[in-house]
């Protein structure tokens, strides 16, 4: 079966010794996916540009028993700025990282797929912060691949002006509420952007700002989010963190 759909490459891995590359892409119309990429070793070849990490292409797939074979990858834009910065270009690996595990696989990937493309976009732009981004992406991903934390009103009194938020429960805790249950103390701008992040429809879900250092405490909360809920780290954001 012939495919064509748009799709962001989020893992690239090269065999030694053999022609073919293999890749994972986050496609528009088949989720996360994995497909070897003919003769994209070869360096003259057009697949070889499209297929590299981070690139948004038109991909041409064959669907197998088994697995995809990209026949041809034509660039579409290849977020070249986003690569000229180690901690945008780090940010963007976590990005790619988290797709990966949290896109649906084999099933239409839209809000993904445009999720990832603007935030890649804002990266290359540098007008934002990163860590704002970062939360961004993180609680969108986590939304759409039903992880969506309950921060409308504190999940004990039904009170609307939580200031705490348990990252292991994914609920909002007011100050009679929180009582022992661990959690993250949380700032009146730092829960109305977590609220906006959350609720606002996709269009508008990176029209916000706040304050550097509010926008660090936001990236630190849906941080926590994450991986209390996924119960696992990543390698990428390890490496952000460092550089960072
Ligand atoms: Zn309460």
């Amino acid at each position: 079966m012939k495919i064509t759909t748009d799709a962001l490459i989020i893992r690239e891995n090269n065999n030694i010794g053999e022609s073919d590359r293999f890749v994972t892409a986050l496609t528009r119309d088949c989720g996360v996916i994995r497909a070897s990429v003919r003769g994209a070793r070869n360096l003259k070849s057009r697949n070889s540009t499209a297929t590299q990490l981070l690139c948004y292409s038109r991909l041409t797939l064959y669907k197998g028993r088994e697995k995809y074979i990209v026949d041809d990858a034509e660039p579409l834009n290849v977020f070249f700025k986003v690569r000229e910065n180690l901690d945008t270009l780090a940010l963007a690996q976590y990005f790619c990282e988290l797709a990966a595990v949290l896109a649906p696989p084999e099933e239409p990937a839209e809000e993904a797929l445009r999720l990832l493309l603007n935030s890649l976009h804002y990266l290359a732009e540098g007008s934002r912060p990163l860590p704002l981004l970062k939360a961004v992406t993180e609680l969108r991903l986590l939304c759409q691949a039903g992880y969506m934390p309950a921060v409308a009103a504190c999940a004990g009194c039904n009170a609307e002006n939580g200031g705490w938020f348990s990252p292991v429960q994914g609920v909002l805790l007011c100050d009679n509420c929180h009582g022992t249950v661990s959690a993250v103390p949380l700032s009146p701008s730092v829960l109305a952007a977590m609220r906006h992040i959350v609720y606002a429809p996709f269009e508008r879900c990176f029209a916000f700002s706040l304050p550097e250092p509010e926008a660090l405490a936001l990236g630190d909360v849906a941080e926590r989010f994450l991986l209390a809920q996924l119960g696992r780290g990543f390698n990428t954001l390890e490496f952000y963190h460092s550089i960072t």
